[in-house]
Order: structure tokens, then C-alpha cells, then sequence
């Protein structure tokens, strides 16, 4: 067997001891006789799996109590429609657009309501976050929307906006769980788990209590009310309930290796050691504003795209695999999520620096 280092930005790597653990209780889940995948999502050992992964992601985000945590389906894209629809009780809403994920988040709502740009990094191909210090804030928007990590673009927002009271709604799909966060200072939080958590197939949603009432838009489907769920603890259907038991897995992971705390540590080591190189390198260089840059995902360029194609390639070859940048960036891009080791980063590193002195002969 040979496992590569896996850079891609989702579905992505997942911890090796996780893997491994799911796959000795393949067969025979405890002694069940069966596996997590054939069991009854109403059955006693599940409900022991889906409430211990609640409790161990309560303790890990330090949730209050009047916060609900959901493990839905749809991905984070069904998202975008269920949060207006649930939400938007005063039909507006503003958004903050900082890539492609928001930017479609933003579209979708716009379907419910009036969904205003309250500041937008479009202009320059979302290389930065904008200046959050004069926010517009519509009076009566129901929320304030963000994409807190850009995916694509390799962003974050090391601030919050202040929101004047508004709920916060944001998107976390690529940074849950990378470092510890006041969930108080959110009324949602959301994201699809296949980036930094599970596997592809569940979504985590993070809801004030207060946010979930009976006074949905008209017409929203019992499946896409918060409500619904909130009162079956994420049972009123049945939930993918394979995905929730490794998602759980990763929860236990991250709590052994000390809690979020010591993972952003670690994040901000492997970090570094990729940044420090591409601020020094004569070939490859970083593509965001350098104080909004992301822990989580890393596009860099050479600036000659045959140059970068052939990188690709070999590092490819080399067990550095899923490197191609987003088709609307181009160049390269490093997924470095919780579970990339550092020794992953430091190889990255090892053979860029090769391919630089091979390229430009020095
Ligand atoms: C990947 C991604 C999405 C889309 O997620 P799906 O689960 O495929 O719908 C949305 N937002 C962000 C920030 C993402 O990285």
C-alpha cells in the first residue's frame, strides 16, 4: 500500500488514524455484527454514535447551550437556499462577496429577497478581503453573510465584520474545526464536511436557537426548515449516517491531539513553512494580499502557465498529488487542512525547491 500526499481542496485528506480505526471496524462495528453502514440510523449503538460526535464537536467549538448543531445533507450549496428561506423574514439581506462561493450564496438569495453587496473583492479576481471598517449594514437586513475562508482564492477573514447587531451567517466549509473560534459571536455557522472534517454527504450547521422558528418563507419544503431538524436532533429523516460516524472520528482525532488550540498551532506551522519559502522563492509566488492570507488552502503561480503545468505534473509523479489550481485562478494550489501532516508541507516544499533550481539553473 502507499498512501501520496493528497492536496486537494474537497473531498480531501483525512487523518490516517481515522482511516484506519473505520476500517478494523469495517465488519463488525463493537460488536454489532455489522457495519456503521448497515445499521439502523434508530438504533441504539447509532444513537450513541451521532450523540457522542455532537457532545465531542460541543466541546471542541465550546458551544453554548442555546446553540442547536445539525448534521444535515445537500452540502453546503443547499445552504445558500435554506438560510433565506428560513431567515429572510424581512426580505433582505447583506452579503459580503469575497470569491465564488459567496458570490453564488449571494445569487441564490437574491431568488428569496433583496440581497445587498455590502463590500465585494471581485475587482481584483478576490485576491484580498475587503476594508470591513465602514460597513454598509441595511437596517432591516435580516443577516449579514460571509464566506469566512475562500476555497478558491486563498482568503480569510482574520476579523469579523461588526454586523450592528445582525445575526452573522457564515460559511466555514474550509476552515471548521482549523483553529478555535467564539461561536457567540455567530448566528450560524456552517459547512459541508468533505474539506476539513468527513467525508462528502454531510453538512454541519451551527444555529443561534432564536433563529429557528416556525416563520419560514412560504413554501419551504419541511425538509429545508431548520426547525424540522432541530426538533428530531437531525433525525427526522435519515441522516448519512456513515459520514457522521467518521465526522465523529475526526472530532475524538482532534480532542486527543490536544483540541483547536494545538491544531492552530500546528496549522500555523505548516503554514509558514510554505509561505516563508513562496515570499523567498525566485519562481513560485503567493496570489492574495499577505495579510488575508488563508491556513487552510494556498494558490501560488510561477507566471508562465507551461511552467506551471509541468510542475503539476511532476509533483505528481513525485506522490504530491491534486495541485492544479482552481480552473478560474489557474496555476497551483495546496489544500493544507488539519489533516495534511507536516511532513506533507516540508516534502511540497523540498521538491519545489528542486524544480526552481532545475528551471532556473542556479
Ligand atoms: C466547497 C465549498 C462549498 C460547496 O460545497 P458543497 O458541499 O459541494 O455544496 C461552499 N462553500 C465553500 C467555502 C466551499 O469550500
Amino acid at each position: 500500500m502507499k498512501r501520496v500526499y493528497n492536496f486537494s481542496a474537497g473531498p480531501a485528506v483525512l487523518p490516517e488514524e481515522v482511516l484506519k480505526e473505520a476500517a478494523a471496524e469495517m465488519l463488525d462495528y463493537r460488536g454489532t455484527g455489522m457495519s456503521v453502514m448497515e445499521m439502523s440510523h434508530r438504533s441504539k449503538t447509532f444513537a450513541g454514535i451521532i450523540q457522542t460526535a455532537e457532545q465531542d464537536l460541543r466541546d471542541l467549538l465550546a458551544i453554548p447551550d442555546n446553540y442547536k448543531v445539525l448534521f444535515l445533507q445537500g452540502g453546503a450549496s443547499t445552504q445558500f437556499a435554506m438560510i433565506p428561506m428560513n431567515l429572510m423574514r424581512r426580505k433582505k439581506a447583506d452579503y459580503i462577496i469575497t470569491g465564488q462561493w459567496a458570490k453564488k450564496a449571494w445569487q441564490e438569495a437574491q431568488k428569496y429577497g433583496k440581497a445587498n453587496v455590502a463590500a465585494s473583492s471581485e475587482d481584483k479576481t478576490f485576491s484580498y478581503i475587503p476594508d470591513l471598517s465602514n460597513l454598509a449594514i441595511s437596517e432591516d437586513a435580516d443577516y449579514v453573510y460571509i464566506c469566512e475562508n475562500n476555497t478558491i482564492y486563498g482568503t480569510k477573514f482574520k476579523t469579523l465584520p461588526d454586523t450592528k447587531g445582525k445575526p452573522l451567517v457564515a460559511d466555514v466549509s474550509s476552515c471548521f474545526l482549523s483553529e478555535p473560534v467564539d461561536v457567540t459571536k455567530y448566528g450560524i455557522l456552517y459547512g459541508g464536511a468533505q474539506k476539513n472534517i468527513g467525508p462528502a454527504g454531510v453538512t454541519i450547521v451551527i444555529i443561534r436557537e432564536d433563529l429557528i422558528t416556525e416563520e419560514v418563507l412560504p413554501g419551504t419544503p419541511t425538509m429545508l426548515r431548520y426547525k424540522t431538524h432541530a426538533d428530531a436532533g437531525s433525525l427526522y429523516n435519515t441522516p448519512p449516517a456513515y459520514g457522521i460516524y467518521i465526522c465523529g472520528k475526526v472530532f475524538r482525532w482532534l480532542k486527543n491531539l490536544g483540541g483547536l488550540e494545538e491544531m492552530k498551532k500546528r496549522n500555523e506551522e505548516k503554514a509558514k513553512i510554505l509561505y516563508d519559502y513562496l515570499d523567498s522563492s525566485s519562481l513560485f509566488h503567493g496570489t492574495v494580499k499577505k495579510k488575508d492570507r488563508s491556513l487552510m488552502n494556498v494558490p501560488f503561480v510561477t507566471g508562465d502557465k507551461d511552467l506551471d503545468a509541468r510542475f503539476i505534473q511532476e509533483a505528481e509523479a513525485s506522490g504530491l498529488v491534486n495541485l492544479k489550481g482552481h480552473r478560474s485562478v489557474g496555476g497551483m494550489r495546496a489544500s493544507i487542512y488539519n489533516a495534511m501532516p507536516r511532513e506533507g508541507v516540508e516534502t511540497l516544499v523540498d521538491f519545489m525547491k528542486k524544480y526552481e533550481k532545475e528551471i532556473l539553473n542556479v
